[in-house]
């Protein structure tokens, strides 16, 4: 026997095809992470807005010259409830996860984990790297009927790339002017890259939310000047958008989707929904309950910061 009944959606969607356009300007702030101070430019969550859809998180890092240096050294750590992007410009890094997959990204592919209920995984430069590693990290919010689905790892070494006038554009998550990413997704979402040789205008959904951020040079996006590292929020309700590049080509990374309705809590590396969910979690990786081992790895794992005084409260897509 089995259970063939769908799960309500409602609140994940709504067809709210109103909204404005906006041209928010959020800059990032310098975040350390890893064990070597690796540096990375956070842009989201933002004190002004958590999220854009179900992107929960931003973080941008390099180029960085890497030739006399260990590079990424992120040892094993847990995560719940969200999904974890690995996207490069330039250089290699090595995943292996508590599922035992030991993975290889470079530039134009997606590491795509989905952490579900629980995972664990490390992250760092092979020994033999290329001298430069440049970079994203993003987080996507697993949406209430999924967030404690199981535990899954998918390598896409082959994403749909389509051209305009001046531009080329991979697909990395859903789907954009036709072009469907293979990877799986839980809310209707779009992450693409955009690689500006001029002026390019791309086709939206007037129901998504959407963010660009310029990896290497800045770029001309809707008219506004966007400096490297920094993401301009764009808001809802366009059809379209026009990008230029203006310092020699440019790579903007574009997010977008349906605006998340649940409240959550990002805290460390988990994603829940109450402040008893999060210390369960944070026990359960300090027991080494839950989330498996990562073999392989030449270190010990992270262990998870003190929980605060106060109480974590769920928190909306805004503040
Ligand atoms: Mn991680």
């Amino acid at each position: 026997m089995s259970n063939v009944e769908v799960e309500p959606r409602e609140g994940f969607g709504g067809g709210e095809a109103t909204g404005t356009p906006a041209r928010d300007l959020l800059e990032g702030r310098e975040v350390v992470i890893g064990t070597r101070d690796m540096l990375v430019t956070r842009t989201l969550p933002h004190k002004v807005r958590r999220m854009v859809g179900a992107w929960c998180f931003v973080d941008h890092y390099g180029p960085d010259n890497i030739t006399a240096h260990e590079g990424m050294r992120v040892p094993p750590h847990p995560h719940t409830g969200l999904q974890t992007v690995s996207w490069l410009v330039e250089g290699e890094v090595f995943h292996r996860d508590s599922l035992g997959n030991a993975q290889l990204i470079r530039p134009g592919q997606l590491n795509l984990m989905t952490a579900g209920r629980a995972i664990a995984h490390s992250e760092e430069s092979p020994p033999d790297h290329t001298p430069i590693l440049h970079g994203v990290q993003l987080w996507v919010a697993l949406p209430e009927p999924d967030r404690a689905t199981g535990p899954d790892f998918a390598h896409h070494p082959d994403l749909p790339i389509f051209t305009v006038a001046g531009a080329t554009v991979t697909v990395i998550m859903g789907e954009l002017d036709g072009a469907r990413s293979p990877a799986r997704t839980y809310t209707p979402i779009l992450g693409a890259e955009v690689v500006l040789t001029g002026r390019a205008r791309l086709p939206l959904r007037p129901d998504f939310e959407y963010a660009a951020l310029p990896l290497d040079n800045s770029a001309e996006i809707d008219g506004v000047d966007v400096p490297r590292a920094t993401l301009i929020y764009l808001g809802r309700g366009r059809t379209e958008l026009d990008l230029r590049s203006t310092a020699g080509p440019g790579r903007v990374l574009l997010l977008g989707g349906e605006p998340f309705q649940e409240r959550i809590i990002m805290w460390w590396n988990f994603v829940g929904r109450s402040h008893e969910e999060i210390v369960r979690m944070r026990e359960d990786w300090a027991a080494g309950r839950g989330f498996g081992t990562v073999d392989g790895y030449d270190g010990e794992p992270l262990p998870a910061p003190p929980m605060p005084t106060s109480t974590l409260k769920p928190r909306g897509r805004l503040r």
